[in-house]
């Protein structure tokens, strides 16, 4: 009998972490292959601290994945994805090594897309010459260049532009809707910056200038760690603008929002709307804005055998890869179950935000809560015990390809949750 073929689009958090849990699940009882148009994972969450160190970040924050997936006997592609067509369970794509390749076909059995979002720069008027941000490693070394050779000590604008979330009555109900995609990294950039300026003797934590679209910054941290970040941010010098409708414009020396507003910057930051692919929208299975709907198994309900993980599914919001790393777990089980290899019931995908910044000055903050879905769990923690779990928890993902163990999230839990230095 031949064996089922799981494809996965995208290997990056999501799409690698997904790979190593389905393949531990299934064995070989499936063959797996792995689609992405790069073979370097990017560490995104660790660039903010590579800029403020004045390495480029695509030094250390580029991991070669390749041999964890040769060891599972799982098969990469590095491939542009060009599109899918769900009714002959088929994915186009087309090798980009050399330019020149024609676009070839791929039979999936099941289909997980892990493809993440596209950030739309391009639609902030004057980025291209003014913008600066930490989302990926090019922009992350642009950043790193201008504050370590060419800043002046001017004011510094840390803010996000609106994000459209998608919606589709084939959704799960009651998810709750975000104006902005991920507003922890504003948040850390902000805390570490400060601490930089300080440290550097080029500002202090009166030269930023944090805003948000939103009603308040990181609105999916919940009330209770909102009552207590937002106050100390102000006593503790930051400027903070909430409500500024998005962002129109950036020039040279400034900002202008969508509510009339204008705000002086030698720096700007931004994080801009987090978009579908532009594919991915003609297709039957997304929500009205590109992100693919499924229920709380990662399953599309009309094509039974498509899933989604990471910041490519619709209900993960806010675009953040501890979200991805749960429901990988979630579409592992799933998968197996569907499989045969699994007996007992797969729980489905329970939502809790967890994040940890970095704060400067080898301290950091812990965020864990799921008060924005509903829940009663809150937890708020700074010092040096977040730090060492952010930076262990690189190490731990290099070291284990991706495949943190199912104990490691609920380890570092139990510890942050009890930070006592
Ligand atoms: C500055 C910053 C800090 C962050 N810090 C944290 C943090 O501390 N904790 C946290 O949980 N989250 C954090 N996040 C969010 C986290 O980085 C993302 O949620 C996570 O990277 C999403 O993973 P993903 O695999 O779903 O998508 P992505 O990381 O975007 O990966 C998508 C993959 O798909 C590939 N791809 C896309 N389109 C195609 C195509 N057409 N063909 C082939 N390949 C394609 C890409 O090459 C990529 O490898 C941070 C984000 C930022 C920007």
């Amino acid at each position: 009998m031949t064996k089922p073929h799981i494809v996965i689009l995208g290997c990056n958090f999501a799409g690698l972490t997904t790979a190593r849990y389905i393949h531990a699940v299934v064995k070989d009882k499936a063959d797996i292959t792995i689609i992405d148009r790069k073979s370097l994972l990017t560490f995104v969450p660790n660039i903010p601290l590579q800029v403020l160190a004045n390495v480029n970040p695509a030094i250390d924050l580029q991991f070669k994945f390749m041999t964890f997936l040769e060891h599972d006997g799982s098969e990469f592609i590095q491939a542009e994805v060009t599109t899918i067509d769900p009714e002959t369970n088929t994915v186009f794509y087309q090798p980009n090594e050399r330019l020149g390749h024609p676009v070839r076909k791929i039979k999936y059995d099941y289909l997980v897309v892990a493809l993440g979002n596209r950030l739309a720069y391009d639609k902030i008027d004057g980025f291209d010459e003014f913008g600066h941000s930490v989302t990926d490693v090019f922009l992350g070394n642009r950043l790193r260049n201008y504050l370590h050779k060419e800043y002046r000590g001017g004011p510094i604008a840390i803010s996000s532009d609106i994000f459209h979330q998608g919606k589709s009555d084939k959704l799960p109900k009651d998810m709750p809707v975000a104006l902005t995609a991920c507003e922890g990294p504003p948040v850390e950039m902000a805390f570490s910056l400060a601490h930089w300026l300080e440290k550097n003797h080029k500002g202090e934590t009166s030269t930023i200038y944090l805003s948000t679209p939103a009603e308040v910054i990181a609105e999916d941290a919940g009330e209770t760690i909102l009552n207590q970040l937002v106050p100390m941010m102000g006593n503790m010098g930051y400027n903070y603008r909430a409500k500024t409708k998005g962002i129109k414009k950036i020039h040279k020396g400034g900002l202008e929002f969508n509510d009339g507003s204008t705000q002086e910057a030698e720096i700007a930051i931004l994080f801009p709307d987090w978009q579908a692919h532009d594919f991915l929208k003609e297709l039957p299975f997304t929500d009205d804005m590109g992100f693919i709907i499924t229920d709380l198994y990662m399953r599309n309900p009309d094509y039974q055998n498509i899933f989604a993980v990471g910041d490519a599914a619709s209900i993960t919001v806010p675009k953040i890869g501890s979200l991805g790393h749960m429901e990988a777990e979630v579409l592992a089980n799933t998968l197996g179950k569907e499989l045969g290899i699994i007996q007992e019931e797969v729980k489905p995908m329970e939502f809790e935000l967890l994040c940890m910044g970095d704060m400067g000055g080898i301290k950091g903050f812990y965020m864990r809560t799921n008060e924005w879905w509903g829940g009663h769990e809150s937890h708020l923690e700074m010092g040096i015990t977040p730090y060492a779990l952010k930076m262990g928890f690189k190490q731990m993902y290099y070291t284990l390809g991706g495949k943190i163990p199912h104990w490691g999230l609920a380890l570092s839990e139990i510890v942050a949750d009890h930070t006592f230095i």
